[in-house]
């Protein structure tokens, strides 16, 4: 089967640097309109495809959150049937927990959902910009060899990379290669052509309607260990009002303090009810709970293993499925589910 029209095309447009211009008195870069964005990549009409877009009020990422989230989600499903996939331009701050976030919340996608943004404002002169959203969009109309849409997840694509969006993490604030996905290989690689590897694509096991839940908690959050952290410090974090939810973000392979007072305190908030995720603060690699004394004696406080997930899944992950309402234990049984290729089971 081969597409008989014109790819069509949704952008949706949520800010981030790529639309950014300067404000001149303060010389800050601040969000602009969508209109100015475009215009400045007038070598879109060469593609030929039929691309129409939604341009919410732009942000700087840093105030991107949940409801933005249900946002871009809501666009997508409302839009499905009349689309070929989809253009998401985003800052890329935080990008990875916008692509993690979407991951869940659009369960039996089966078109592409392709985030994008840049390091320079499209209207600079060395924008790469231009390059990521004239990519962006091939990708988002390629097929494959049936005719099937080539990507049918939720990808990063930035400079020389096509990434799975929820296994993605920003990782320089200043490279044009912006991003990387450090325990799951790359989906495409961007050179001359777009080369995909097809075998690390995701193909959902059935078909199914598109699903959406939009529904994140919020009453999650991270503790980073530290050397020194004390008593004090760590008991006020774990009882944190109305908290439900925390991501560990442990050294290594997993491995936390073995001292009675801090393993005292996990358990006692692991009994109280609250869910604890174990994620390395390592970019690669994941926890191995049973491979040391110091990683074993969290698994049996009741912390649970975040595997090689990247921190931002771990808390999206968290967020969705609290938000579908499930008890601190049913939570726990579908954390350990691998539910759109966000982890190595
Ligand atoms: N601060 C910007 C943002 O995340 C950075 C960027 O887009 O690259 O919106």
């Amino acid at each position: 089967m081969t597409r008989t029209h014109r790819p069509h095309i949704l952008i949706i447009y949520t800010g981030g640097t790529i639309g950014m211009i300067e404000n001149p008195v303060t010389r800050t870069l601040q969000p602009f309109d969508f209109t100015h964005l475009i215009d400045n990549v007038p070598k879109i009409k060469m593609l030929e495809y039929r691309i129409d877009n939604i341009q919410f009020t732009p942000i700087d990422s840093s105030d991107m959150d949940p409801d933005g989230w249900r946002d871009i989600a809501m666009a997508i499903a409302d839009n499905y049937d009349s689309y070929d996939g989809f253009v998401v331009l985003h800052g890329t701050d935080t990008m990875a927990y916008t692509a993690s976030a979407l991951s869940f919340m659009l369960a039996h996608l089966d078109k592409p959902v392709i985030i994008t943004g840049s390091q320079l404002p499209i209207g600079e002169v060395r924008t790469d910009g231009e390059e990521n959203l004239i990519t962006a969009l091939q990708i988002a109309a390629a097929t494959d060899s049936r005719g099937n849409p080539m990507v049918q997840e939720v990808a990063i694509l930035f400079e020389n990379y096509l990434w799975r969006g929820n296994r993605s993490t920003k990782m320089s604030a200043d490279n044009f290669n912006a991003f990387k996905s450090n325990n799951y290989p790359k989906l495409a690689k961007i050179g001359l052509g777009i080369h995909f590897t097809e075998e690390n694509l995701r193909r959902p096991n059935e078909r199914r309607p598109l699903h959406i839940n939009t529904n994140m908690d919020r009453a999650v959050m991270f503790i980073e260990l530290h050397p020194g952290m004390t008593q004090p410090i760590l008991h006020h974090l774990l009882s944190t009002p109305g908290i439900k939810g925390i991501v560990l973000r442990s050294y290594g392979a997993g491995n936390a303090p073995t001292s009675p007072w801090f393993l005292d305190e996990i358990r006692r908030t692991v009994e109280s009810g609250v869910v604890i995720v174990n994620v390395t603060q390592c970019v690669n690699g994941g926890v191995h709970a049973g491979r040391y004394e110091s990683g074993e004696t969290l698994t049996r406080c009741g912390v649970i293993s975040g595997r090689d997930m990247t921190s931002e899944a771990a808390i999206t992950k968290l967020m969705y499925l609290f938000g579908l309402g499930l008890s601190p234990a049913a939570v726990k049984s579908r954390f350990d589910v691998n539910l759109c290729g966000e982890v190595t089971l």
